[in-house]
Formats: C-alpha cells, sequence, structure tokens
C-alpha cells in the first residue's frame, strides 16, 4: 500500500462515509489534476465526472485563476474583516452584485449587500440568521415577545431539501438518512411537498423512457399544497418569515429537477404571504443549470444563476461551492438594502449583526472568485458550455436502453440518473443493496469517478470536459450498470 494511504487510514476520518468499509480497500490518493483529469499517486488517471463534489466550473490548473492566485499570493494570502477591508473582496461584492440583480426585475428589492463566510452550510446559516432577525424587528407585534415560541419567526423548506451540515441549515433540511439522528439539537421547521415528478403521488402517468417532468399528469398540487401551508400559517397569526429552496434543481435529494413553471409559482405565493425568499444556489450557481433561459433576455449576458431562469428575485441568494471555480472554500450571502437597513443604529442600540468567521472575505479566495467570475462571462464559455449541455443530452439518450434506468433527468450540465429494480413499474433498490455505490465502483475502475446519491448516479462535469471526455463517462456508466446487475 502506497504511504499516503497507509497514512489517511491511520489518522483521516471522512465526511459522509462509512469508515468501516473504507477501510476495507486502498483509497484512491490524488495528486494532481488538469482538467477534466484527476491523477493518483499511482500514476492512474480519472476523469472527474462530478467535478471534485460539484465544485469545480473551469477544470483543474486553469491558466487564468492559477495566476490569479500567484498574483494575489504576492500580495497577501489573507487579512481580517472584522475591522479592514480588502482590495479583491470589495471587488468581488461589486461584480456578484452585478450578476445577482436580472435587468428585468423591477419589482423585488436589489440583492445589493454580500456577506462572506467560508462554505455552504454558513452562507445558510448566515441567511436564516438575517432573516429570522430582520423577522423580529420589523413584525411589531413580535419585537420582545420572546415567550412563546410558537411566536418565534417560523421557516419552510422543501421535502429532501440539503442546506448544508451545521445545526441551523440541518433544521431547514428534510432528508431523514444524515438529520433524524440530531433532531434533538435541532429548531423545527416545516416542509412542502418535493416537486418529484417520478415518484408524486398525484402523477397519474405510467413510467415511460423520458424524463418524467415530461409526460407527468397531474393539476400542479405540489404547489397548491404550498399554498395550502402558507395560508394555515398565515392563519395562526405567524406567517412564515422565509420560504428557503433550491431552484430548479435540489441536489443531495437525489438531483430532483423542478418542471418548468414549479419556482415562478411557489416563490409568487410565499412572497404573497410575506415570506422573504432564500434562494439556496450553492450548487446550481455558477452557469450550472444551463447557459440559455426558457425565455432569453435580449442583450444581456447568459444568466448565472438558477433563479435567473424563472424570473424569481429572492431576498437572500446562498453561493458557495463553485464561487472560487471549485479551488478554494469560500461562501457568500447576497441580501437587500431593506435587510441591512433592520441592522443600522447607534452602537449602544447593540443591533449590530454579531456574526463572522476567522476567514471571512479571504484574499486568496476572493481573487480567484474574480478569475472565475471573468472566464464565466466570456462568451467562449458561455457557448462552451451551451455545446456541453446538448452533448449531455445527446449522450445521456443512450441510456434509456438500459432496463435498470428508471429516470434521466437533465438541468443544463447536470444529470441525475435513477436506478431501479423495474422500469415499469418504479421499483427502488432498498438502500442496504447500495446499487448507486457499487455502479459508481464500477465506473471508477474504468477511469471515471463520481458519488451517488442514494439509488441515483450524478454526472455533473467541469465546462472544460470535451466530447470524447462526455463519451467516456456516458459509457462507464453504462458499462457499469451492465456489470453491477
Ligand atoms: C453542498 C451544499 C450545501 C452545503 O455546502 P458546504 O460547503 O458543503 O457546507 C448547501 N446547499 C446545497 C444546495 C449544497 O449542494
Amino acid at each position: 500500500m502506497h504511504k499516503l494511504a497507509q497514512l489517511d487510514r491511520q489518522f483521516v476520518w471522512h465526511p459522509f462515509t462509512q469508515m468501516r468499509d473504507w477501510l476495507q480497500h486502498e483509497p484512491v490518493v490524488i495528486c494532481a489534476g488538469q482538467w477534466a483529469v484527476l491523477r493518483d499517486v499511482r500514476g492512474r488517471e480519472y476523469l472527474d465526472a462530478n467535478s471534485s463534489i460539484w465544485t469545480n466550473l473551469h477544470g483543474h490548473r486553469h491558466p487564468q485563476i492559477d495566476a490569479a492566485i500567484r498574483r494575489q499570493l504576492r500580495k497577501i494570502s489573507h487579512s481580517s474583516a472584522l475591522g479592514f477591508a480588502n482590495e479583491p473582496a470589495s471587488l468581488l461584492a461589486g461584480k456578484l452584485v452585478d450578476a445577482a440583480n436580472s435587468k428585468r426585475n423591477r419589482k423585488n428589492p436589489k440583492l445589493e449587500k454580500v456577506f462572506y463566510s467560508d462554505n455552504g452550510s454558513t452562507a445558510l446559516e448566515v441567511a436564516l440568521k438575517l432573516a429570522y432577525e430582520f423577522t423580529r424587528r420589523t413584525r411589531g407585534k413580535l419585537v420582545g415577545r420572546t415567550s412563546s415560541r410558537a411566536e418565534f419567526p417560523r421557516f419552510l423548506s422543501v421535502n429532501g431539501a440539503y442546506h448544508g451540515d451545521t445545526i441551523g441549515a440541518v433544521s431547514l433540511g428534510h432528508i431523514d438518512l444524515f438529520h433524524k439522528a440530531y433532531g434533538g439539537m435541532l429548531f423545527s421547521t416545516d416542509r412542502v411537498m418535493s416537486p418529484y415528478c417520478y415518484r408524486c403521488p398525484f402523477n397519474r402517468a405510467r413510467p415511460e423512457r423520458d424524463d418524467a417532468r415530461n409526460y407527468r399528469q397531474c393539476r400542479w398540487e405540489c404547489v397548491g399544497q404550498v399554498e395550502q401551508k402558507l395560508s394555515a400559517q398565515k392563519k395562526k397569526g405567524n406567517p412564515y418569515a422565509a420560504f428557503v429552496f433550491e431552484p430548479l434543481l435540489q441536489g443531495a435529494a437525489g438531483m430532483i429537477p423542478q418542471p418548468e413553471g414549479w419556482l415562478r409559482r411557489v416563490t409568487d405565493i410565499a412572497r404573497g404571504h410575506g415570506a422573504l425568499l432564500v434562494a439556496d444556489e450553492v450548487m446550481t450557481g455558477f452557469g450550472r443549470t444551463g447557459a440559455q433561459s426558457p425565455k432569453p433576455e435580449p442583450q444581456s449576458p447568459a444568466s448565472l444563476f438558477a433563479c435567473q431562469q424563472e424570473w424569481v428575485q429572492p431576498d437572500f441568494l446562498c453561493l458557495a461551492k463553485g464561487l472560487t471555480g471549485g479551488y478554494l472554500p469560500m461562501a457568500a450571502t447576497l441580501t437587500t438594502q431593506k435587510v441591512f437597513d433592520a441592522f443600522l443604529g447607534g452602537y449602544e442600540e447593540f443591533k449590530t449583526f454579531f456574526h463572522g468567521h476567522s476567514y471571512t472575505g479571504n484574499q486568496l479566495g476572493a481573487a480567484a472568485a474574480l478569475a472565475s467570475l471573468d472566464i464565466l462571462q466570456t462568451q467562449s464559455s458561455v457557448s462552451r458550455r451551451a455545446r456541453l449541455q446538448k452533448w449531455l443530452q445527446d449522450e445521456l439518450s443512450s441510456l434509456w436502453s438500459l432496463p435498470q434506468v428508471g429516470d434521466i433527468r437533465q438541468v443544463g450540465l447536470v444529470a441525475g440518473i435513477e436506478l431501479v429494480k423495474n422500469w415499469r413499474t418504479r421499483e427502488p433498490f432498498a438502500l442496504r443493496e447500495r446499487a448507486g455505490i457499487r455502479v459508481c465502483e464500477a465506473m471508477a475502475r474504468r477511469g471515471v469517478l463520481t458519488r451517488p446519491v442514494g439509488n441515483v448516479i450524478v454526472l455533473i462535469p467541469p465546462y472544460c470536459t470535451t466530447k470524447a471526455q462526455l463519451q467516456k463517462m456516458v459509457s462507464a456508466l453504462a458499462a457499469g450498470i451492465r456489470e453491477t446487475f
């Protein structure tokens, strides 16, 4: 066994990993990468088919991002945002605000303020705390009345939601497998059903060899339930403080895409009931959900955020994973002037937002993010993404011939392939059968690395992936399925 693998096995505890299984084999030790290719210490090469857990955008060792980090290194790597501003964080905030506001939006408040943190979970914690305190301060009757829990601002999120692993983020999440054990530590939030067309109890259509969104037969019962939930809470005299959602696509729930129009409808309803909108674009942000919007905005660059594809303007926009192009841990929570103003006051009023992290506004991270944004906004990156989206669609269609493929759902540059025992009945594999894990292991033996969520295989290639590399990813998946079953 390689000495680094040995050290890992001796000392490292891996995230979301059953370590007994881990300790049964020699781990792959990654030591280098270039574009969509990862190399391990034994000299083997792999395609990074999940963009290093959904973070990487333009590939590894992109010369422009590498150079930006090197330039920043020659100046300084980090200084504290507690007390000081810095160059790249200021520049980045301005660019994020530009990118986050759709020119067509006139109705809703602009996102104008950027609060930096380190990862997706903290980006959500920040939104959560701000929305909570903003609501307490602006809904007169609640201020000062903290005796009854029923009067606290409440949050609504979506079944299957994943918003991170810190306690606030877990409270918003609804994946029992991850979250149930910690129930005693959490605050309570409410959930609405996820618009999971493939397994929707209201979808009366028999399974077809197509994305379930395309052949569903329903009356938007999922939207009706959102309406009911919001109005019931309003009747209790304490309307929801905020509705929290992953726009267009729920990631860790199993790459569950929303049928066109769901997002627009439910966010209109939530706003109508006085809820703030918290968009978790930790996974979907920065072009992941597609280069073209369904109704393209004239004379405007391709939208970088999923919300913009349905003309939704949230009050909070949470960004992390792809923010630095997948180079460094950094996150941002964007919000409105109105929320910002609720925290202004004399020092002695103590209206300060008492929250921050040691590495808030990190200079190296901000320099990488600036370079990544520059690349994203070039015409060549926009057309590369459009091309990749089309290739992905073409390649995936070949998988319908496999009987264990129940649903193939693509949103832009992400795809989830749901494995089932029988596509005609949608009968699922039991989790303990490890169907997804076994298929991914078979793919790894063919030089393609990705991670499943349950029985869903995820393909989320870096934007630099070539056609030949994409074909290899999909054919390794097909071969992996055939070998496993
Ligand atoms: C990954 C993810 C998070 C959490 O981000 P971390 O950086 O892992 O803390 C939150 N929300 C969504 C939608 C994610 O995909």
